[in-house]
């Protein structure tokens, strides 16, 4: 049996969780989000990855850098190369909040998204 000690991420309060993922038990969570999140981080973990994408001139120059996010989570040991494939794109503008820039990122079925205008 091997129990592993999470810290709930879901709201504020920070529950200290101890989850045995064999058995489904969670202690420690003052809600059931918390167990759920638990369970979820014990076998899956999973994070929104929040970035930046190089915006573009015409000559491929870089001008700014766009806020992006993906879509959904996707499982944290894709976190490197996901970076990586964000970082070998770049935008022109106009770029809208919600714009997909890579669509089914590392064949996850979830996008890296636009997270501002940038006209
Ligand atoms: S277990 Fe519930 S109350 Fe505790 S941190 Fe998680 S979501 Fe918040």
């Amino acid at each position: 049996m091997s129990i592993q000690n999470i810290t709930c991420i879901v709201c504020p309060r920070g529950c200290q969780l101890e989850v045995d993922a064999e058995r489904g038990e969670v202690k420690g969570n003052s809600c059931p989000r918390g167990r759920e999140h638990g369970l979820a981080e014990a076998t899956n973990p999973t994070r929104t990855l929040t970035t930046t994408v190089r915006v573009v001139d015409e000559s491929g120059a870089t001008i700014d850098m766009a806020p992006a996010r993906t879509s959904a989570p996707i499982p944290k040991g894709l976190l490197f190369d996901a970076m990586k494939a964000i970082n070998s794109v770049s935008v022109r503008k106009p770029v809208r909040r919600g714009d997909p820039i890579i669509p089914d990122l590392l064949n996850t079925g979830v996008s890296v998204i636009a997270t501002r205008d940038f006209l």
